[in-house]
């Protein structure tokens, strides 16, 4: 193994607090920027010199099993328990709770549903944002509010929302939150200016603005899936600059609608 890589993964385990666990895929997405890495940072974890000065006992695996540990599996939950973290079941009692996260450089979102359009703006500025209508709930357990927050919490999102009530909740369990006050999306944006959050319209679409995935450009040899949606002028096809949507297939291109809001987002600053 790289030994770089170890060193690596090993300062990142000192970093995770006492009372806090993490996962191996979270270790690999800090480091790569894929959870792909998981297996190699269990192999790392697994050789770590100095069990419980470097706490790799806080390290466990993406369903909350604790998995295995350099001494022996006692040992590791015996560690735990005494940090005030409960295991039941061989699984970390209160996972998402328990979850620590690396932060992240890019800045990532979450909208309650009054800020539809707010989402589909910071999309299209290439942020990662989900819309609280996309957030799965469990049938019966828990309320809309309470899913966003605790959404927020696990993904380490910034919870933008109108709501004031939604707003205190969240932060009380820790989550960094914007209460929206204005209505309209423009004065939106500049309450997120004046959060110092940046509002840059990135050169070229990185995000689809209907379902939040990353977009691509569409090679020449791809015209097909371009022909094969009504909405796009035949005319352009090989004249202009396509992208996809990765996940749902839409199809964006730089249009006059594009250049609308490059101008709205001139005239913001
Ligand atoms: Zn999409």
């Amino acid at each position: 193994m790289n030994e770089n890589f170890q060193a690596e993964v090993l300062n990142l385990v000192k970093q995770i607090p006492g009372g806090k666990v993490t996962t191996y895929g979270e270790i690999a997405r800090k480091l790569t920027g894929s959870v792909r890495a998981a297996r190699a940072v269990g192999r790392a974890v697994a050789k770590n010199p100095y069990p419980v000065i470097v706490p790799c006992h806080r390290v466990v695996r993406s369903d909350g099993n604790v998995g295995g540990y350099k001494l022996d599996v006692d040992t590791k939950i015996k560690l735990l328990n005494d940090e005030g973290i409960e295991i039941q079941g061989g699984k970390v009692a209160n996972f998402e709770q328990t979850l620590f996260r690396f932060n992240d450089e890019t800045l990532r979102f979450v909208t309650d549903r009054m800020l539809g359009k707010l989402s589909t703006w910071l999309r299209i500025l290439g942020y990662d944002t989900v819309y609280a209508a996309d957030i799965p709930i469990k049938n019966g357990e828990e309320d809309e509010d309470n899913a966003i927050a605790t959404f927020a919490a696990r993904e380490a999102r910034i919870l933008l929302t109108r709501d004031k009530y939604l707003a205190a909740s969240a932060r009380k369990n820790g989550v960094q939150c914007v209460q929206i006050k204005t209505a309209g999306v423009m004065e939106q944006l500049k309450e997120l200016l004046r959060h110092n959050i940046p509002l840059n319209l990135e050169p070229v679409p990185v995000r689809c603005s209907e379902c939040n995935a990353r977009i691509r450009k569409v090679e020449a040899s791809e015209e097909n899936i371009l022909k094969e949606k009504s909405y796009v002028p035949p005319s352009m096809i090989g004249k202009r600059d396509f992208w996809v949507c990765e996940r749902c297939g839409r199809i964006y291109w730089e249009g006059s609608h594009w250049r609308n809001m490059r101008e709205q987002l001139g005239q913001l600053k």
